[in-house]
Order: structure tokens, then sequence, then C-alpha cells
């Protein structure tokens, strides 16, 4: 009996794999035509200053509503992508858009960040760098004023091609920034190897630092290490006035999350910033 219940479960657990392997190949080809026919846009979350309260820039993000499935969450896309090795269309769909829209922001407010998201797995692709200056040039968009923000999925601080393609950015006069410092593999050694100008906080730790000491004393560390090593600190995830002071007081530079404002078109994002003279 225990030996047919087994065969029962292996079964179960092997058409559960068909499935989801059936369901992902179909997902990837669904994601392609999405691309191709603008069923996919990108929202985008503004970067305020904690010092001056202002929008200082924005970080664009992937939305794709499918006709019978509805939302998509991002993050799953990603993966589904970063599984076939085809993250990079889904880069540079967000980048040729993201520049569109930043650039009218940029064109009233000088100082205005564009952020992109990328996968480590962008990193390792030869090609990535050539289309990304093509891609830059072809808007005319200022190399100063986009940050590339990059997620570990995988543990990539000694891998020779990623920090390579990571100087070259640099040299590019990009700017790169840590996503999620606190969670996954992002260890002291990445943060060390990783020639970032910021480093994002990320949000499991930074909601908890109005009601948990624990949270408030790792949040307080990592925005004084991230200072000594000459980078800027900005909190995700932020929803209270509370963390808002909170993290004022420990000099955290930047901060995002709900409390300002939820991902919105960029429409709405300028409708949030100062009209008139910009104001740096
Ligand atoms: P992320 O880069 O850390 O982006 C921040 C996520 O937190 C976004 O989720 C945003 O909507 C959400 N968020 C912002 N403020 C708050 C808040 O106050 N409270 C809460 N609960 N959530 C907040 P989203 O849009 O679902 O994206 C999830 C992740 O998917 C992103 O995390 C990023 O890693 C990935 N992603 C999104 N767009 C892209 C893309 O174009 N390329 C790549 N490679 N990854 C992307
Ligand atoms: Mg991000
Ligand atoms: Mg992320
Ligand atoms: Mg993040």
């Amino acid at each position: 009996e225990d030996a047919a219940r087994a065969g029962r479960v292996f079964l179960v657990s092997e058409m559960r794999v068909a499935d989801d392997i059936a369901w992902r190949g179909q997902m990837l080809s669904e994601l392609e035509t999405a691309l191709r026919n603008d069923e996919v846009g990108v929202a985008f979350q503004p970067k305020v200053s904690l010092s001056t309260g202002l929008i200082v820039g924005a970080e664009a993000l992937l939305r794709w509503t499918h006709p019978t499935r509805g939302k998509i969450e991002p993050a799953k896309v990603v993966a589904l992508a970063e599984e076939h090795g085809r993250v990079g269309m889904i880069t540079f769909f967000v980048l040729n858009h993201a520049l569109v829209q930043a650039r009218r922001a940029l064109d009233r407010f000088p100082y205005f960040r564009i952020a992109i998201n990328i996968s480590a797995l962008d990193l390792r692709d030869r090609l990535f760098v050539p289309q990304l200056e093509q891609i830059i040039a072809a808007h005319r968009f200022p190399v100063a004023n986009i940050i590339l923000e990059i997620t570990e999925t995988a543990p990539i601080e000694n891998d020779e091609a990623v920090s390579r393609t990571m100087q070259e950015l640099k040299r590019m006069g990009i700017k790169l920034s840590v996503d999620d410092f606190g969670m996954g593999h992002a260890s002291l050694e990445y943060l060390r190897r990783i020639p970032a100008d910021e480093v994002k906080i990320d949000r499991s730790f930074v909601s908890g630092i109005a009601t948990c000491e624990e949270d408030r004393a790792l949040v307080g560390s990592a925005i004084q290490m991230i200072h000594s090593l000459g980078r800027t600190a900005v909190a995700e995830g932020v929803e209270t006035a509370r963390v808002v002071e909170l993290l004022r007081e420990m000099g955290c530079e930047e901060a995002q999350g709900y409390h300002f404002s939820h991902p919105v078109a960029m429409d709405d994002l300028l409708a949030q910033m100062p009209r008139g003279a910009a104001a740096a």
C-alpha cells in the first residue's frame, strides 16, 4: 500500500512538473508576443531625497497585463525569462520605454535620474554592453542620469566576466546600484566587489524599523556601512511617515515606497513633481 501511495505521489508530482514545463514554455512565447504588441508596459516609482523631500528620479518597473490571466508579477516574468536565457529582451524593452518617458522628466528637471533593473545574467552576456551603448546613443540620453539596479539572483562576486562588465559600465559613466541589500546573496564580499554608487536596503528590513528594535539596529548599521564605503543609502518599501522620520535621523539619503507613491505612469509622476523652475 505504501508503494502504491508512493507511486501515486510520484505520478502526481511528475504531472505537476510536466504541467509546469508546458505552462512555462507557453508563457515565454506569450511574453514574446506581448512585448511585440505592447501588452507590456512600464510603471515609474519616484525616488525621493530625504533631505529636500523632492523627487530626484524614478525606478522603472515592468508591468504585464495578460488578456486572460490578468496581472502577472514582474518577478515571475523575470524569473521565467532568466530560465530561458532571455532576460535581455525584458531589460532592453524596459530600457527603451523608460528612456522615452524619462526624457520628459529630464527636460524639466536636469537632475532627474532613471533607474532600470537588470538581471545578474545580463552582466554575463557579451552583447549587453554594446547593445546598451547603442540604445543610449539612439536616445541621446545622458549616461550620468542612468542607474542600473542589480539584483543578484545567484552569487556573481567571483565571476570575472561580470566584474569586467561592471567596470565597463562604470567607465561609460553609468551609475550602479545594489538592489535588495540584506536579502539573498547580497554578502559583504558582494558589496565590496561591486563598484556601486548606491545601495538599496531591502524592504523587509525597512518596513519594521518603527516597530522592531532589531530591524532599526540592522538598518542603522547598514546605513553606516554603506556610508563608510562612500556609497549612497536608499531605503525601499517606506510606507509610513514615522519610517521616513527614523530614516532621516539615521542619515539615509533617499527613499522609495507607498508612503510617497506607488509605481505610476509618467504623467502621474510628472504631476507630483514641482512645477516651473527646476529645483535641485
Ligand atoms: P525591486 O527592484 O526591488 O522593486 C521594488 C518592488 O517593491 C516593486 O515591486 C515595487 O512595486 C514594490 N514596492 C515599492 N514600494 C513598496 C512599498 O512601500 N511596499 C511594498 N509592499 N512594496 C513596494 P514589483 O514591481 O512587483 O517588482 C518586483 C521585482 O521584480 C523588482 O524588485 C525587481 O527585482 C523585478 N523587476 C521589476 N521590473 C523589472 C525589470 O524591468 N527588469 C528586471 N530584471 N527585474 C524587474
Ligand atoms: Mg529595483
Ligand atoms: Mg530587485
Ligand atoms: Mg529592491
